[in-house]
Parts: C-alpha cells; sequence; structure tokens
C-alpha cells in the first residue's frame, strides 16, 4: 500500500533507543498509518485497490494459542508488531497482512486520521480497562490523553489532566479539550478519582496516582515501557485499588472505536513533518515539545 500519513509514538522511541526486547533489525518504525492500497495479494477479497484504510500496531496473531482463541489477541504468544517486529511505516510505501489493516472511510483527512491508529485504539482500551468511574485522572497529557479527553467528555465523564510540573500550555490544553481540571501529576486531585489512566512512561506516577484514587479505584498503566516503579507503602494500595497494564490492542478494540471517532467529534491535533525529518519528530516527541501528535507526510 502507499503511505499517506504515518503518526509517531512514543513506543517509536522505545524501539529506536532498543528498549524493546528482541525487535527485527534493520527496522522501518511506524504503526499508525493511514494509506491507501495499491496492490492486494491474490485471493485477498476484503479490500479493494485505491481503498482508505489504516494499519496498526498488531500487525499479526498466530490465531492458535490460548490467547487468541479466547478473544484476547493482544496478548497472543506469537505476535507480529507493526514497525516493531514487522517493517512499519515510516515509509512511502508498504505492506500489511490484510486481516488486520482497517477499512476508513474513504474521504478523510490522512494526517487528522493518522494518531487514531494507536494513540486513540490503545488510549481506547486503556479507558475501557479503566473501568466506568465518573472522574478520571489522565497521567502525561500527549497524543493518546489528547484524544481520550474528547472521548471521556463526550462520554459524561469528568477528566482531571496531569502534566509535567511547570507545564502550563499542556494544561491549558486539557482544559480547553474538556478537562475539568489540570495541574501538575505531583498535585493531588481537588477530589478523590474514582480510575487513572497513566500515559507518560514514568513509573514514579504509579504511587502518585494510586495516592489520587478512592477507595475500589483502578490505575491503568497504558505504556509498552515505563522507568522501574519506585517501592510504595502498602496502604496506598490497600481498600482494593489494584493496578492493571493494557498491552496492545484487538481488532475488536479497532472495530468499537472507528464508530465512536465520528459520534464523538473527536479532533486531534497534529503538526507533520516531511518523512525526511523524522528524526526532528522523534526529537521533539523525546523533549516534550509537541503539542498533541507528530505525523510524518512522505
Ligand atoms: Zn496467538
Ligand atoms: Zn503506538
Amino acid at each position: 500500500m502507499q503511505v499517506a500519513a504515518c503518526g509517531v509514538c512514543r513506543t517509536d522511541l522505545h524501539v529506536v533507543d532498543g528498549e524493546l526486547p528482541n525487535p527485527k533489525l534493520p527496522i522501518v518504525p511506524g504503526h499508525e498509518i493511514v494509506g491507501r492500497i495499491d496492490k492486494v495479494a491474490d485471493g485477498t477479497d476484503a479490500l479493494s485497490i485505491g481503498q482508505r484504510v489504516g494499519v496498526p500496531w498488531l500487525g499479526q496473531t498466530c490465531g492458535q494459542c490460548r490467547y487468541c482463541r479466547n478473544g484476547s489477541e493482544n496478548l497472543c504468544d506469537r505476535p507480529l508488531f507493526t514497525g516493531y517486529t514487522r517493517d512499519g511505516g515510516y515509509a512511502t510505501h508498504m505492506v500489511a497482512d490484510a486481516r488486520y489493516v482497517f477499512a476508513l472511510p474513504q474521504d478523510g483527512d490522512d494526517i487528522a486520521t493518522a494518531p487514531l491508529l494507536c494513540a486513540g485504539l490503545i488510549g481506547w482500551r486503556s479507558l475501557q480497562i479503566a473501568g466506568d468511574g465518573q472522574k478520571i485522572g489522565l497521567y502525561g497529557f500527549g497524543a493518546a490523553a489528547h484524544i481520550i479527553a474528547q472521548v471521556a467528555c463526550w462520554q459524561g465523564r469528568e477528566v482531571f489532566a496531569f502534566t509535567r510540573k511547570g507545564d502550563d500550555a499542556a494544561q491549558a490544553f486539557a482544559r480547553t479539550l474538556g478537562a475539568r481540571w489540570s495541574g501538575s501529576s505531583e498535585d493531588a486531585p481537588p477530589e478523590p478519582l474514582d480510575c487513572a489512566i497513566i500515559y507518560a512512561p514514568v513509573g514514579s506516577l504509579v504511587p502518585l496516582a494510586l495516592r489520587a484514587v478512592r477507595k475500589g479505584g483502578r490505575v491503568v498503566c497504558a505504556g509498552i515501557h515505563m522507568t522501574d516503579i519506585p517501592s510504595f507503602p502498602y496502604d496506598i494500595l490497600w481498600h482494593e485499588r489494584e493496578i492493571k497494564s493494557v498491552a496492545n490492542l484487538t481488532r475488536q478494540d479497532g472495530e468499537e472505536f472507528f464508530k465512536i471517532v465520528p459520534k464523538a467529534r473527536i479532533r486531534t491535533e497534529t503538526v507533520s513533518y516531511p518523512l525526511t525529518r523524522a528524526n526532528e519528530a522523534l526529537a521533539d516527541l523525546r523533549n516534550g515539545r509537541l503539542r498533541g501528535a507528530a505525523v510524518l507526510v512522505p
């Protein structure tokens, strides 16, 4: 397929930095891809030439392990991941397994759509795993949180956005997207939260989030990689508080999420870079210089 736009995700930084085990090397990163089909394999009926599609992180699963068989293909024992263990979308063209590709509306803004393929999808999965609590905290207000804040507000929840200390721009941005409160991740929220999702790869946020949730509250870690979680007093986990991680996505998550996108009227904030400036986009993400999501355009 021909790549029209590819989002830059924090996971790409972990791939480039060698922080994830057993990558395919050399590797073409990128797993938030919007493009158009320019060739289909013999016997592929589901997709047609010219069709607009999205390619996510989940590149392939085995279909046979216990996880694939019980509806948890996100945990497959023998998966392939786009831009990590098979080549991804930092490219003009790429090959995808048609069974794991999402059909997208034929018309649409390719750049604005790209971040939905991971920040949106993983964000959606983490939101579901957080449960249906009314007061939800989002730690790390980057690409995923700016999408999920909109979904949560559309669902009628109250969003509390936590950013790096002193990041006034991100805190103001969160409020423009409907957050009821925004502040530093070191601050306590004005009232106890029902649940919290941590999007930043920072283990020290786990005890902070545990302190912010009420009894029975849940803290969801949505990243693929996190710095070590510091030890903390049992007291802040006590009273049936929970910590849970979110891994990957299922195709079912995608089917659900792409139905919600138009209903929730999700608008993504993007900064586009030509493909030749991919390293600059990665550096800007690393240094927290982005508002919203970086997207490469070949
Ligand atoms: Zn499997
Ligand atoms: Zn990603």
